[in-house]
């Protein structure tokens, strides 16, 4: 018989084309008037279109959001946040938008509104990773979970190709860990599976087609599943690897999950051989590592460390770091397992 503990982290989700325009009666919702309107580089476009819909609410802005959460950079958002004595927290961008506004949360208690633009999931996850002096220490508590979730489509159109498919495939990544998770259990399990099969199908379509908003509707659902399940459950070896891969060796976030997520799954495959049968069900393909790595080939995304910038002498590091202090998994982690599992996906070797 199964056993399982679970506890549900609660926001409201509004999701849809237009959902940009319910920004005000969010607001309203929350009993709040004054708006720290905040977004990252490359994000003017997305601001503009949130401050048409919040109209006089937003008192300040704050475009500098940075990847990993820079203390620095959360620190003068906070004085502008104290000197026009905002009253909410609205993030228009992916994570690192998002992880600024928990950020700044955590320190003043203000309510957040979340708009993502990309599939990270981080928007329903009460998980908040800072980086000072390039340390970066990672904490969780129900005060950085952001309150509301504002899913509209319209806003990932602009998301490139190539960032569409390794932020696609760092949705994945959450689903796939989900489902061998020692915290598994119904809920996630079937957000989990709903998530893989809508991001397999809806990938290639948005790659055939970067305006086709069901594709994109679809992949921004999956995303929600997807951050709903990081959110809830443990994850183990491909998320140790990729934190071990970004924190030591400064390798991209979404990148790294593309290129590891295939060989750590060929690596727990002997161990959660009826979790990979389901994945591979639910993407439509016979072999669940090598169907990742195939879809990922075939869309064009990185297949390997090297492409990343990855030193082929770290390597040995990286396998004795990730192996000293390993995320539960359900199969037994070794420094020599992952140097072996490191090497394939340095040379971007194809799952067997
Ligand atoms: P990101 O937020 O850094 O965005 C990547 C790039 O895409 C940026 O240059 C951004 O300006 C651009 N961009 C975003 N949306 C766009 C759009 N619609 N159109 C055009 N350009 C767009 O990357 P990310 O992968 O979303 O987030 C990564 C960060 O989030 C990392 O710091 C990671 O640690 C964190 N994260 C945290 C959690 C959590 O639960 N705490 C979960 C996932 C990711």
């Amino acid at each position: 018989m199964r056993t399982f503990v679970y506890t549900s982290h609660p926001s409201r989700v509004v999701f849809g084309s237009g959902a940009v325009d319910r920004l005000r009666e969010e607001i309203e919702r929350l009993g709040r008037q004054r708006i720290l309107l905040l977004s990252g580089p490359a994000l003017e476009w997305a601001s503009a279109r949130v401050r048409e819909a919040a109209g006089d609410l937003v008192v300040a802005e704050f475009g500098d959001a940075a990847m990993h959460t820079p203390v620095e950079v959360t620190e003068r958002a906070l004085a502008i946040l104290r000197e026009t004595s905002a009253d909410c927290l609205v993030a228009v961008g992916g994570g690192s938008t998002t992880g600024l506004s928990k950020a700044l949360a955590l320190r003043t208690g203000l309510p957040q509104v979340i708009l993502p633009t990309t599939y990270a999931g981080s928007e329903v996850t009460p998980v908040l990773g800072e980086t000072r002096d390039g340390h970066k220490t990672t904490r969780s508590s129900p005060e950085i979970l952001p309150g509301t979730v504002l899913y509209d489509v319209d806003l990932t159109l602009t998301l490139p190709v190539p960032l569409s498919v390794t932020s696609g495939v760092n949705a994945l990544a959450h689903a796939v860990e989900a489902l061998y998770s020692a915290d598994a259990n119904p809920v996630t399990d079937g957000q989990a599976l709903q998530a893989i099969s809508l991001i397999g199908r809806a990938l290639p379509r948005l790659a055939a087609d970067p305006a086709d908003r069901e594709a994109r509707a679809d992949l921004l659902e999956a995303a929600w599943l997807a951050g709903t399940c990081l959110a809830t459950v443990g994850m183990g070896l491909h998320h140790k690897l990729c934190h071990t891969l970004g924190g030591s060796f400064g390798l991209p976030h979404a990148p790294t999950h593309t290129v590891i997520l295939p060989h750590a799954m060929a690596y727990n495959a002997p161990a959660a051989p009826e979790v990979m049968r389901r994945i591979a069900e639910a993407l439509g393909v016979p072999d669940a590592p090598a169907g990742v790595h195939d879809l990922v080939t075939s869309l064009g995304g990185p297949v390997s460390l090297r492409e990343l910038g990855m030193p082929e002498s770290g390597l040995a590091h990286a396998a004795e770091w990730a192996a000293a202090t390993p995320y539960p998994n359900p199969r037994e982690v070794t420094a020599e397992g992952l140097a072996g599992l490191l090497s394939d996906a340095w040379h971007g070797r194809r799952p067997a």
